[in-house]
């Protein structure tokens, strides 16, 4: 059985202090974990050490970054590396988030590099894809999440799919209260899965977690969560809520 993940991106939210309080208030009314079933929360780089600390000895709950680097070390002034996350108690990173793409000029071609330096260190992968409105306006988001996914992890081997789980979330539907229909979301969740198919078997593309993102909440939860392909989701907004952080995993069945 593939995991199921509910990871919580808090962007460029939040000073320590309310960091602390949100991960308090998560643990506090955290449901038992099985053990197929984890959760993520990916904050600032300045919040990881505390958040590490707080969630130490916890089982399948995770401490996560929203980036990394694409260089191993070195004179990069600003850039945090992979390796620099691993030493601080980082284990998934968030890598191709739509504002990076947009906002930070980051191509398919430098998430390809961040994707190698993360697996170099050891660390487990969200790997984002997602249409724009227009995008889905011309009914061509299949080919587009097609063409992220083959050059932002297509170099991998089969073995190094395990560390990679994929975030579709689409770009019009972040941060704006419009969430994909279920049916949307199973339709191009299940094409994902079958261009990983493609490329690597029925055995990887079946334990690979393809995760749900754009305005999901406690009250869409569930029902997204009850598709098929949707292997739980990424959560922006309502991840900075711990009650409504923690209604969402709860729909994680
Ligand atoms: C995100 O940015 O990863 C996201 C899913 O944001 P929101 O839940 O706020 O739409």
């Amino acid at each position: 059985m593939r995991n199921k993940i509910v990871a919580a991106n808090w962007k460029m939210n939040l000073n320590l202090a309310e960091g602390k309080q949100l991960v308090e208030g998560i643990l506090a009314g955290l449901p038992a974990l099985e053990v197929h079933k984890h959760v993520v929360i990916a904050s600032s780089f300045v919040h990881i050490a505390q958040t590490a600390a707080q969630l130490a000895g916890k089982s399948n709950i995770h401490t996560g970054a929203q980036n990394c680097s694409t260089e191993t070390s070195g004179a990069y002034t600003g850039e945090v590396s992979a390796a620099m996350l691993k030493d601080a108690g980082v284990s998934y990173v968030i890598i191709g988030h739509s504002e990076r793409r947009e906002y930070f000029n980051e191509t398919n071609a430098m998430l390809a590099k961040k994707v190698n330096q993360a697996l170099a260190n050891g660390l487990h992968i969200l790997f984002c894809c997602g249409e724009a409105l227009e995008v889905r306006d011309a009914g061509t988001q299949n080919a587009h999440v097609e063409q992220q996914i083959k050059e932002g992890i297509f170099h991998l081997s089969a073995e190094q799919m395990k560390d990679i789980t994929i975030a579709y979330e689409p770009i019009w539907a972040i941060g704006t209260g419009r969430t994909a229909t279920s049916a949307q979301a199973q339709e191009i969740h299940a094409h994902i899965r079958s261009v990983v198919a493609a490329q690597y078997g029925a055995d990887v593309a079946n334990n690979v977690p393809i995760l749900y993102g754009g305005s999901c909440k406690p009250s869409n939860a569930a029902e997204l969560f009850a598709c098929p392909d949707v292997d739980g989701g990424l959560i922006g907004g309502a991840s900075l809520k711990a009650d409504e952080f923690l209604g969402i995993i709860e729909a994680m069945k």
